[in-house]
């Protein structure tokens, strides 16, 4: 089984891409709900979480207050980096373990990671290929704009906060470029599939 990345920045079109995976019946393992889910009730996360940060960032129900989190880990850089290799760390286990349990079943040609921090997680280096998608900034400032309705300017400090898309091309092995229409999109990802499917 192929295991391929997926990364891009901010509103570059990887849901998009993973959503037209997954209608062609090619598995795709979300980082970021994996993310999600390590600090959702019941996550065998929440002790470490709790070692790090302390009682105080639980409610008496025992469920994560992320605002006290947000509010502990923005102010100590030191606690803000152990928190983020604590998640981050996991969701990479989690993934992989999903992707070696799909490799086990031995009925897929290929397997998609989407990962937004793909490459700022070095798990590139664990997937036979990985793709970037990519679009104008200008594009992607207003399909987000649309999307989440969020201003300019906090997109625009995401997109700089990312990495430089120079940098993820470096790494890529696979350009989407989708600054044009779905069906162009659509068009690279199918030939994308069929030179997979070809290799064998
Ligand atoms: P984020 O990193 O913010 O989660 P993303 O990379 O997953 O974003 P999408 O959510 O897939 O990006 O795309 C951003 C928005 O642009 C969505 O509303 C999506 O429907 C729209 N979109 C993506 N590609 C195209 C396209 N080729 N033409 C028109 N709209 C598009």
């Amino acid at each position: 089984m192929r295991i391929i990345g997926l990364t891009g920045g901010i509103g570059s079109g990887k849901s998009t891409v993973s959503a037209y995976l997954r209608e062609k019946k090619i598995p795709v393992v979300d980082a970021d709900s994996i993310s999600r889910q390590l600090t959702a009730p019941g996550s065998s996360l929440l002790p470490a979480v709790r070692i790090l940060l302390g009682d105080k960032v639980f409610r008496e129900d025992g469920k994560l207050n992320r605002q006290a989190v947000a509010d502990i880990i923005f102010n100590d850089k030191e606690l803000l980096k152990s928190y983020e290799e604590l998640i981050t760390n996991e969701t990479a286990r989690r993934c992989l373990e999903e992707l070696r349990q799909l490799d086990e079943q031995k009925r897929w040609k290929a397997a998609v990671l989407d990962a937004p921090l793909l490459f700022e997680c070095g798990m590139q280096q664990y997937m036979d290929e990985n793709w970037l998608v990519q679009a104008d900034p200008e594009t992607r400032i207003a399909r987000v704009t649309a999307r989440d309705g969020i201003s300019r300017e906090a997109i625009c400090d995401r997109m700089q906060r990312q990495m430089s898309e120079e940098k993820k091309a470096s790494l890529a092995d696979v350009i989407i470029e989708n600054s044009g229409s779905l069906e162009e999109l659509y068009r690279q990802i199918d030939r994308q599939l069929e030179r997979i499917g070809n290799e064998g």
